[in-house]
């Protein structure tokens, strides 16, 4: 069973689509399932679960079921009780205002801080009587904790690197850590591919599910950090890492899922579908390295996949529906990248043209003539039809016509342009 566990705190980052993508294909590829758990137990909400899962959807990234993390909360809670009857867990009435400075302090020094372990033997009075809030802490595991990464290896956490870690919270809420080790148990989860930032939670997880007495393996894959253009561990704050950010800026699905699935991995080919990426996809030869995100990659592969859209679908692509505005946009994928750039394009062809410039007078004369036209089949007819009417040649026929028609001095060759057009000549020179 794979999954992917989205929480609904920002946008969606292009480091979550990549996991979710790759836990996806790995589902596929092994005939498993492969469900999403909406991680919606934190009241600190940013994002509805439906703007997750209409990316999903956009990307062709299909699941088995959807849970919700909130739906288990009566199981944190239970299982939290458990572990406090068979002693594995305690109550802590430290102040954590005090833990939070000496986690400050350590941090300053550099340190790891560690829980010191103040509460954990407390005798039963002490507990009752104290009126301070308290929390719930596990105790510290009491052996090493290892477990298998498909990229990184067989990973060993000494039990002294893990301190007796917090389950539920001060008002009661179980934390990440140990809602996820109860969630991935009770959803049979046996693969876990997610973003190396998670790493130092595994042994903690691993260490709630063994105190609970569950030791079904979880394969993991701990995904390579993704870095932007300046080094930097890529963070929600820069645009490109947000996925709604790229799909605004006309980046289509099929080359962001190209773009990840070539991110840090040699693949049999540059270019490529999902599909195609089914056949081959090796999640084993994925770089243990850090990633650097470039867009100007992404562009390039979006360029590439934009032509291998049909002319229907990119007609869609760019708002609109029919198959000559398709190929207008395939005229103008030759120099844009985007589908937003394609779209303004063809929208500008529809939009009031510029009359102030350089041959206004010319265009004003053009489009009354054209005004009073019939249709002409051919370019060539076109063209002597308004040469006859006007007596304008050379550039001054061409140059307000093309803004007439294209809303710039540069546009696609207009022999060309012409039959795609010819349908719309009223409306685009109105
Ligand atoms: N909700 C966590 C996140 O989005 C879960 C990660 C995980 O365990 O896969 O980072």
């Amino acid at each position: 069973m794979f999954r992917f566990a989205p929480s609904l705190t920002g946008d969606m980052h292009i480091g979550d689509l990549r996991a979710a993508l790759f836990n996806y294909i790995c589902a596929k590829q092994q005939n498993d399932k492969f469900i999403v758990r909406i991680e919606d137990i934190y009241k600190k909400r940013n994002i509805e679960d439906k703007d997750i899962l209409n990316i999903l959807t956009i990307f062709g990234i299909t699941y088995d079921h959807v849970y919700y993390q909130s739906d288990n909360f009566k199981y944190h809670l239970q299982f939290a009780s458990t572990l406090l009857d068979e002693k594995k867990a305690f109550m802590c009435f430290c102040n954590t205002y005090e833990l939070e400075a000496k986690k400050e302090l350590a941090k300053q020094e550099k340190s790891a801080y560690k829980y010191d372990g103040t509460c954990e033997n407390l005798n039963r009075d002490d507990i009752i009587e104290s009126t301070k809030p308290s929390v719930i802490r596990i105790k510290k595991p009491r052996v090493d904790i290892s477990f298998s990464d498909t990229i990184k290896g067989n990973l060993t956490f000494l039990k002294d690197s893990i301190d007796s870690f917090i389950i539920l919270r001060v008002d009661k809420y179980p934390t990440y850590n140990f809602a996820c080790a109860i969630d991935d148990m009770l959803q049979g989860v046996t693969y876990v591919i997610r973003e190396e930032d998670h790493l130092s939670n595994t042994p903690k997880q691993e260490h709630v599910r063994h105190s609970l007495g569950y030791n079904e393996k979880i394969q993991y894959v701990h995904l390579p950090i993704i870095l932007n253009s300046t080094g930097k561990k890529m963070i929600k704050e820069d645009d490109v890492s947000r996925v709604q950010w790229l799909l605004d800026q006309g980046y289509i699905p099929e080359a962001i899922i190209n773009y990840l699935i070539l991110l840090g991995n040699k693949t049999p080919k540059e270019i490529f579908t999902l599909s195609e990426a089914l056949e081959w996809f090796d999640i084993k030869i994925i770089s243990k390295l850090p990633v650097k995100f470039d867009l100007d990659k992404l562009k390039f592969l979006n360029k590439e996949h934009i032509k291998l859209l049909s002319d229907e679908e990119l007609a869609k692509r760019v708002g609109y529906s029919s198959k000559n505005i398709g190929k207008i946009a395939k005229l103008y994928a030759k120099e844009k990248s985007t589908t937003f750039e394609i779209k303004q394009k063809i929208d500008a062809l529809f939009a009031k043209k510029k009359t102030d410039g350089k041959y206004s007078e010319n265009l004003a004369v053009l489009k009354n003539i054209i005004k009073d036209s019939p249709q002409f089949e051919e370019f060539d007819e076109f063209k002597r039809h308004l040469m006859q009417k006007s007596g304008f040649k050379g550039k001054f026929l061409f140059k307000p016509l093309e803004i007439l028609l294209t809303n710039s001095e540069n546009g696609p060759e207009l022999a060309v342009l012409y039959p795609l057009i010819k349908n719309y000549i009223k409306e685009i020179t109105q």
